[in-house]
């Protein structure tokens, strides 16, 4: 790291004991920003970066709730409003037992540039819970949703912090949410919460839009060095919402989409995943992968092994963070990848992203290449702001439009910088340079 920014990450460290991922992503986007303030020093005269790292408000609450034995349950839920120099909080909440403060702000961070880069109007935000949903019935969820807006919605408004789905929260869980908001307020405010359902104000395309995003900017990386997605062979990892339509996006640009994973392990389908029957597995039946592969002839479930041992030219990590290290960056790059883009949060690991990058591997951050699931859901906002709904085609077209500039910014950033083709610090820049010329302009 350039030593001007050295001290600023110093105290963040001190700042915020053991949140490692936190440390991680901060680090990753300073690392980036040395040749920027070189070249504008006032960004560090006047604390830009102490006041960017610094989270505007943070949220810690309890969420008691009673399960179906008639036992209260006690959990911890998180909102972290981390940045609004471009518009309200925006980003999505989490329920996963491994959640706590260090990774709510690690997310919150990447938010806000990620957010910058769709050119949307949307701050960064994050929040979530240590709820762990798997195993509960329907009707324990919903109570503990009511219980968690019980408290969030005072903190909540279209203009103030819009709060979405991640992992462990989908359309179940923001009906949910939005009912009990609706209820407490007593106004039918949509923009409140994105990733509605579509008969209450929800936006065609925003189920799929983080995967299909994902694909798009694939595709353009893979365009401007003269390749394309057609007849590639694609892994995915994960087989959440992300990595079942970024799976068929890449299907339908022409992909052979061979491999998925769970936490139980991954499943190969050498003729293609069957997207239909992978639906019906994860968001109807709510099962394990193994399941997939008990009824589809030809495909192969592997307990407990590694999706990322599977030869591909396109690497999709679409489940969570630091899921593949160097190890498996290097086992992608012998039986030669070609291209690996981040459909998760920080999914690689920073010596796994280094090894692609050095290997001249194509490389595509998250906060980049998953910029299309946010980007979407400010379509949303757009559209319950003007009381409208566009058809899947129109909204489709917008999405691949917004993900050809988020590449475009990161492109052009990495070239006017010096690191051309480093779409790391292409989109650390571009977004850097925009968040933090609002916030000058806002005054301290
Ligand atoms: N959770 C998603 C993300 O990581 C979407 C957030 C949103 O739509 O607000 O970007």
């Amino acid at each position: 790291m350039d030593p001007i920014l050295q001290p600023h990450y110093e105290t963040v460290l001190a700042r915020n004991p053991g949140e490692g991922e936190f440390h991680q992503a901060v680090l990753e986007v300073l690392e980036s920003l040395g040749p920027v303030v070189r070249k504008h020093q006032h960004y560090v005269d006047e604390a830009v970066i102490e006041r960017l790292c610094e989270p505007e408000r943070q949220l810690i609450f309890r969420v008691p709730w009673t399960d179906d034995q008639g036992r209260v349950q006690i959990n911890r839920a998180f909102r972290v409003e981390f940045n609004s120099a471009l518009g309200p909080y925006k980003g999505g909440l989490r329920f996963h037992p491994s959640v706590y403060l260090g990774i709510v702000k690690f997310l919150g961070f990447e938010q806000i540039f990620k957010n910058a880069l769709t050119g949307m109007p949307i701050g960064g935000g994050k929040g979530g819970s240590d709820f762990d949903p798997k195993g509960r019935s329907d009707a324990e969820v919903m109570r503990f949703c009511q219980s968690l807006m019980t408290e969030l919605y005072r903190h909540l408004g279209e203009y103030t912090d819009v709060p979405a789905g991640d992992i462990g929260v989908g359309g179940r869980e923001i009906g949910y949410l939005f009912g009990q908001y609706k209820r407490i307020t007593n106004r039918y405010e949509s923009g409140v919460l994105t990733g509605k359902g579509l008969s209450y104000g929800g936006s065609q395309v925003r189920t799929e839009a983080t995967g299909y995003g994902t694909v798009f900017f694939t595709e353009e990386m893979l365009r401007l060095t003269g390749r394309s997605l057609s007849g590639r062979r694609v892994v995915v990892s994960g087989s959440g919402n992300v990595a079942i339509y970024a799976a068929q996006k890449a299907a339908e640009l022409g992909a052979q989409v061979v491999a998925c994973s769970d936490s139980s392990g991954y499943v190969v389908d050498e003729a293609g995943l069957d997207i239909d029957l992978l639906k019906q597995v994860k968001e109807v039946d709510r099962a394990r992968l193994s399941a997939y592969a008990e009824q589809r002839s030809g495909a192969t479930f592997v307990a407990g092994g590694r999706v990322w041992d599977v030869p591909c030219e396109v690497a999709l990590p679409c489940a969570t963070q630091n899921e593949l290290d160097a190890d498996a960056a290097q086992a992608l790059v012998s039986n030669g990848v070609l291209a690996v883009a981040e459909g998760a949060n920080m999914p690689c690991t920073p010596d796994a992203t280094r090894v692609f990058q050095e290997k001249g591997v194509l490389f595509a951050p998250g906060k980049a290449a998953n910029a299309g699931g946010v980007a979407t859901s400010a379509l949303e906002m757009q559209q319950n702001a003007s009381r409208d709904s566009w058809s899947f085609a129109h909204t489709e077209e917008r999405l691949r439009e917004i993900m050809v500039g988020v590449h475009e910014r990161c492109a052009s950033a990495a070239d006017e910088y010096g690191t051309p083709g480093n779409y790391v610090a292409g989109a650390n820049i571009s977004s850097f340079l925009q968040v933090a010329d609002a916030m000058l302009s806002l005054g301290v």
